[in-house]
């Protein structure tokens, strides 16, 4: 990881689809890394783009309610969920 992006933890709640837990979130694009409402995340397992709430909780979003909510921040959670499927194969295939 970079100096730039922030990690935090956060109250536990389940990815809206597949249930993972998460209780943090890291901060790719902004030096904010606390969460706001109206903020876009991807879930690390199902690689499913979230959005958190009301109260911070998380429900589904997709890249294109992003690109609507902003120009190009589709395409930048695209690039997220793309270096993260890298991740998790580069990880596999050392625990395999
Ligand atoms: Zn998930």
């Amino acid at each position: 990881m970079t100096k730039n992006i922030k990690h935090v933890r956060h109250q536990e709640q389940s990815c809206p689809k597949c249930r993972l837990k998460i209780d943090s979130a890291t901060a790719i694009f902004n030096k904010e890394a606390t969460p706001n409402v109206g903020d876009f995340s991807v879930c690390i397992s199902c690689y499913s783009v979230l959005r958190y709430g009301e109260n911070l909780q998380l429900h589904l979003s997709s890249v294109q309610e992003a690109e609507n909510e902003q120009f190009g921040l589709g395409r930048q959670l695209e690039q997220v969920i793309t270096s993260i499927r890298q991740v998790n194969a580069r990880n596999n295939r050392d625990s395999n």
